[in-house]
């Protein structure tokens, strides 16, 4: 069962997340491999995804916001597109779009980032918009201070952290073809924080000590090997390495409050898509074959409008018919 673990460090501005993500994370795979020509991915764009689940699920889990993230990795390389969303109850979805062959070996910047044009961006779309109110979106390039191309997708989301939000955090992501794990460390800012209202006689208050303190866990946390994250389970992984830290931790999210797989496609969104169209590109399209089909990218759902269907969706689309002929 996938599950969530959310921890603060007593009486320091430090808090941290663990996912595991393991029968939705096969589920994702399984849906591609069964509903697209291309099957499984190489093992390169696999892992690469299952770090960007992994890494979408610890991110909407260390907010507050009522709405969903997705998280997208726009390439210049054989991998253009991978992108996972996540619903503030945490069901997500993931998908990858593939130009060209990739080898099972590819290193971060061959998939993505070949000529470094590749982008990573994330959004956060509030569920209750205002009007005209736009989603938030942050982009960073995937390269780091010394312009140097990254070739760890832990060290972009640190990068964008660090640039986009200010705020010092530190990860460490895994995946194989039977999980998607990760752990990330944050330090927040001082004021404010409610958990260092308990006792502590680790910082001065001049943050100075927090600084040290936050160094301290963040070596401590890159020091997870990506197999231990991969075998261990989540309380080893944490005894392991915080034995010596005072860790308070919550209650574990998993089953229906946990990370799920999960699609919000539906009949509905895709008949508003082909309205969108416009009547004469689908009529185009139905004069080449007997109906339009559209399979989701994400679960591979497969939604098929006849020659009937098609001319509903825009008899309904159009409440007053339509002036009879160019000569009125
Ligand atoms: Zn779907």
């Amino acid at each position: 069962m996938s599950e969530v673990h959310k921890f603060l460090f007593d009486g320091l501005p430090v808090r941290g997340v663990l996912v595991r993500l393991t029968d939705d994370w096969r589920e994702v795979l399984r849906r591609r491999s069964s509903s697209t020509a291309q099957g499984v991915y190489p093992a390169s764009v696999q892992n690469l995804l299952g770090e960007m689940a992994a890494a979408a699920l610890l991110m909407q889990s260390s907010i507050k916001f009522d709405g969903s993230l997705v998280l997208q990795v726009l390439g210049d390389g054989p991998v253009r597109l991978a992108a996972v969303e996540v619903q503030p109850d945490l069901g997500w979805r993931a998908t990858v779009t593939l130009h060209g062959p990739v080898s099972e070996r590819a290193s971060l910047s061959d998939m993505i980032n070949l000529h470094r044009g590749g982008r990573c961006a994330i959004t956060l779309d509030p569920k209750t918009r205002q009007p005209g109110q736009q989603p938030y979106q942050g982009v960073v390039p995937l390269q780091g201070e010394q312009d140097e191309k990254l070739e760890k997708f832990s060290d972009v989301i640190q990068h964008y952290m660090l640039h986009s939000e200010q705020l010092d955090t530190t990860l460490v992501l895994a995946a194989d073809d039977q999980q998607a794990c990760g752990l990330l460390v944050q330090r927040l800012p001082v004021q404010g924080q409610d958990n260092l209202s308990g006792s502590s006689a680790h910082a001065s208050e001049d943050g100075f000590g927090y600084s040290e303190a936050y160094q301290r866990i963040a070596l401590l946390t890159t020091s997870l090997k990506r197999e231990e994250l991969l075998a261990l389970d989540a309380n080893t992984v944490l005894h392991r390495l915080f034995w010596q830290e005072k860790l308070l931790r919550f209650e574990p999210l998993q089953g229906a409050d946990g990370p799920r797989f999960s699609c919000a496609c539906s009949r509905e969104r895709v008949a508003k898509m082909i309205v969108g169209l416009g009547a004469e590109e689908a009529q185009s399209v139905l004069q080449e074959r007997p109906d339009i089909d559209v399979a989701c990218d994400f679960c591979g759902a497969q939604y098929r409008f006849d020659a009937v269907d098609v001319a509903e969706l825009f008899r309904q689309d159009l409440p007053h018919p339509p002036c009879s002929g160019a000569l009125q």
